[in-house]
This record gives structure tokens, C-alpha cells and sequence, in this order.
């Protein structure tokens, strides 16, 4: 069963039909043919950083915040550090201070900048040390030493992070993501493809990626969906329309439903996700028109890991994205 990216609380799931729902026919039929099986969901992450979730999760403050919190302690943030290491660009130097590589705790807190945001809030924060290893440290020194209250104003200020981005995409614009997965049964493995083009049908940005094994085509891409949305927010952009063309997985993409499926975990994953965003939309689409992603899916069978491709046609889909350019023109 694939997991969350978030640490969730359990919950107990029926496996045994397509949505999740109990019925006593489906637990009569499980009944008669299986002993029943407990499954236990192991959280991988220690005590302290369980705690941790489980107060931010908790915080009385907007659902896009506690998203930028979760992401700036899971290190998955935009910084120049993380996009030098995908080789988006080459320089990781912070470019307001060029001080220091801009990693998560040099532009939240380290900063020359962002410490003058901190100077104008609590007195405690103005007194507290540097030195942390990471957000996840700072988080957890800033909920043992703030209460609640204090600890939501402070990461309600955020910093201006969106504003200081270097990699700036215009934001008037809306943004199309195409996704789409395989599944390479001989090598264990499934596959992803993405593009975000513009309104004029440009490439901004596009990612081919290795998945990992899936039972099933409706895991593939659920997985895709999520792994799509996630390389859509580390490019920057926040308003999107998210296309696949798996009718079940976008009719659940697009749901406000809990999934109590074993996809459910991945799903809840894509909605918060989403919601950290200015504005989406989710559209199911004729296969015909998910080709450029579809190429890049089955292209990742050629890759190690992931190859990302930044305001430049990836070649794997030259060939599709001359096919989409007669539409789009
Ligand atoms: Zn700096």
C-alpha cells in the first residue's frame, strides 16, 4: 500500500473493494476465503519528528502555511541549494546576501534578509540562536520554547519567501501540467512523465522519472500525480491546471471525498498539495492529448533517477510536442 509523504494518523481501510467503503457482502466474501490479516503501518520517523507533524498539522493557521512548513522541513523547498542539485541551475549562492549557499535554514532564518524580517516580531525569537541543521531542528528548538499561539504568529509571517525567488515564473498566467505513468514490469518499476507549458504552449518546464513498483495502472499514475504536483511547486509555479487521462485517478484527484482506499494516503498527499496552491484545476483528458507526458513516462525507462528539463523542449518528446504546437497555434 503506498504511504503519505505526510505523517498522517491511522485510520482503519477496506482493501478488499475499489472504494474503500465497507459493505458486509464484500466482508462476508473476505470472510469465507482468507484468515484475516492485520497490517501493521510502521511510521518511519522517530518519536520527536512525529511530534512534530502532529503539532504542525494541528496549527490554527491557513492549510497553505502548515503545506510551506511541511515542505521547508522535509527540505523540499525551491531553494537554490535543491535546484542546483536537480542541475536546474549551477550557482546555489543566495542571491540576496551571497553569503552562503541558500538552503532552507539560510533563507528562512540565517539570512541577512530573513533576520530582519524576525527582528520586528517576538522578542523571544530576536534572542534565539543560529546553528540549527535544518528547518525540522528549528521547528522543533521554536515549539519547545514558543507556546502555540506564539509559534502560529511566527509561521504566519512565512518570510516574503515567494518574493525572493530567483527562478521567477511570470504569475499572471496559468499553467497546464500534463502527467502520465508506466509500468516496467520486467525491470520492477514504474514510470513518470510531466510538462508545464504556458498559455502559448511553451515548455517550461518538464520531468521524465523513475517510480517504484506498482500493482496496478491506477497506482501509477496516482503516484505520477503526486510526483508531477510536487516538480510543478519546486519549478514555482502556483496556478495550475493538472491533466491525466485516467478517468477513475482524476475523477479522485478531483473529489473532495476521503479516499478510504489504499490509495488514499496518496490522494490526501495530491489535496493537500493542491491546496498550497493560488489557484487549480483538474481536468481528465483524451489519451490524444496526454502524449508529450505519456512519451516522457515511457522515456524514464532510459533514466536513473529523474532528468528535468527547464524552458527547454525535452528531445524524448520532440516529436508529440510538434503535434501539440499545431493544436496550440
Ligand atoms: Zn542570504
Amino acid at each position: 500500500m503506498p504511504l503519505s509523504n505526510r505523517c498522517v494518523t491511522d485510520r482503519v481501510m477496506w482493501l478488499y473493494n475499489r472504494n474503500g467503503m465497507y459493505l458486509v457482502k464484500s466482508g462476508y466474501h473476505v470472510a469465507t476465503q482468507v484468515l484475516r490479516t492485520t497490517e501493521w503501518v510502521e511510521c518511519s520517523s522517530g518519536l520527536g519528528r512525529l511530534e512534530v507533524w502532529l503539532k504542525l498539522w494541528n496549527l490554527n493557521v491557513p492549510n497553505k502555511i502548515k503545506v510551506f512548513a511541511w515542505r521547508a522541513c522535509q527540505n523540499i523547498l525551491q531553494t537554490r541549494v535543491n535546484l542546483a542539485r536537480r542541475k536546474i541551475i549551477e550557482d546555489d549562492l543566495c542571491a540576496l546576501c551571497k553569503c552562503a549557499p541558500e538552503n532552507g535554514i539560510h533563507v528562512l532564518w540565517e539570512c541577512g534578509v530573513a533576520r530582519g524580517i524576525w527582528a520586528g516580531s517576538l522578542v523571544k525569537l530576536q534572542k534565539f540562536t543560529q546553528g540549527q541543521g535544518g528547518v525540522l531542528q528549528l521547528f522543533t528548538e521554536l515549539l519547545q520554547r514558543l507556546s502555540t499561539e506564539e509559534f502560529e504568529s511566527t509561521i504566519k509571517r512565512k518570510t516574503r519567501w515567494d518574493q525572493y525567488r530567483t527562478f521567477n515564473i511570470s504569475r499572471s498566467d496559468h499553467y497546464k501540467l500534463n502527467f502520465n505513468a508506466a509500468i516496467y514490469t520486467d525491470l520492477g518499476s514504474s514510470g513518470v512523465g510531466a510538462i508545464i507549458r504556458n498559455g502559448r504552449g511553451e515548455v517550461m518546464a518538464a520531468l521524465s522519472a523513475k517510480g517504484p513498483f506498482v500493482q496496478d495502472s491506477e497506482e501509477a499514475e496516482t503516484l505520477a500525480c503526486r510526483k508531477a504536483l510536487e516538480f510543478a511547486i519546486d519549478v514555482g509555479i502556483s496556478d495550475l491546471i493538472i491533466e491525466g487521462d485516467n478517468v477513475s485517478v482524476m475523477r479522485a484527484v478531483a473529489s473532495n471525498f476521503m479516499d478510504g482506499s489504499r490509495l488514499g494516503n496518496v490522494l490526501e498527499d495530491i489535496h493537500c498539495l493542491m491546496s498550497g496552491l493560488r489557484w487549480c484545476s483538474v481536468s481528465c483528458v483524451k489519451r490524444s492529448a496526454n502524449t508529450v507526458a505519456h512519451c516522457l513516462a515511457r522515456f524514464a525507462r532510459n533514466v536513473s533517477e529523474e532528468l528535468v528539463w527547464i524552458e527547454d523542449s525535452p528531445q524524448p518528446a520532440k516529436e508529440a510536442l510538434y503535434n501539440d504546437s499545431l493544436i496550440f497555434s
